[in-house]
C-alpha cells in the first residue's frame, strides 16, 4: 500500500539525526511531509520561517519529500496533508516515554498509526539542544549538522 506520512518536529535546528530519519523514512513511503512545528508556547532559538527553510535546504536532493510549517494538533497537520502515518525517530535515552504516550493518544484521536525508526546508533546522541549548546560555547557542530545550518545558528547565537 502506498503511504504518506509525516514527520513533526521543532527542528531548532534540523541536524543530521533528523535527516538520517527522513532519508529512511522517505525509502518506505510513497511521499513524506516534514513539518517544522511552531508552538507559540515553546522557545525557539531559530524562527520558524528559518527551521523550515533549513529543513528545505537539506532535503532539497530528496524527490518524494515536502516541507511544511504547522501549529496546532499533529493530528491535524497529518489530515491536512491527506497523511495516513506519523513517522517518529527513537534515541534510546529518554525518548521512548513520551513517544509511547504520543503515539497511542494521535492513534486514539484519529486512528493514525505511527512508524518508528531506530536512531542510527551514530547518531544517537545527537538533539538539537545539544548541538545549540556545543555551538554557543564556541564548539564546533559541523559534523553533527547538514550543509548550511552552521552560518544561521552562529548568527542565532551571537543575537
Ligand atoms: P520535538 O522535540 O519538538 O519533538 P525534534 O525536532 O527534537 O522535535 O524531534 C523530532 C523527531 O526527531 C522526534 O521523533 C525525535 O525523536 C527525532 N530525533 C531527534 N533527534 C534524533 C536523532 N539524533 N536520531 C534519530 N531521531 C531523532
Amino acid at each position: 500500500m502506498a503511504r504518506r506520512a509525516v514527520y513533526a518536529g521543532s527542528f531548532d535546528p534540523i541536524t543530521n539525526g533528523h535527516l538520517d530519519i527522513i532519508r529512511r523514512g522517505a525509502a518506505l513511503v510513497e511521499h513524506l511531509v516534514v513539518a517544522v512545528g511552531h508552538n507559540p508556547k515553546k522557545r525557539y532559538l531559530l524562527d520558524v520561517a528559518q527551521r523550515r527553510s533549513l529543513v528545505e535546504r537539506a532535503t532539497a536532493g530528496l524527490h518524494n519529500v515536502s516541507v511544511v510549517s504547522f501549529s496546532g494538533l499533529l493530528v491535524s497537520c497529518v489530515q491536512a496533508e491527506g497523511a495516513d502515518m506519523i513517522l517518529r525517530g527513537l534515541r534510546p535515552l529518554g525518548d521512548f516515554d513520551l513517544e509511547f504516550r504520543n503515539g497511542l493518544a494521535n492513534r486514539d484521536l484519529s486512528g493514525v498509526e505511527t512508524l518508528f525508526l531506530l536512531a542510527d546508533p551514530s547518531q544517537q546522541f545527537i538533539s538539537s539542544s545539544l548541538i545549540k549548546e556545543i555551538a554557543s560555547h564556541g564548539g564546533d557542530v559541523t559534523p553533527y549538522v547538514p550543509e548550511g545550518v552552521v552560518g544561521p545558528l552562529q548568527e542565532a547565537l551571537r543575537l
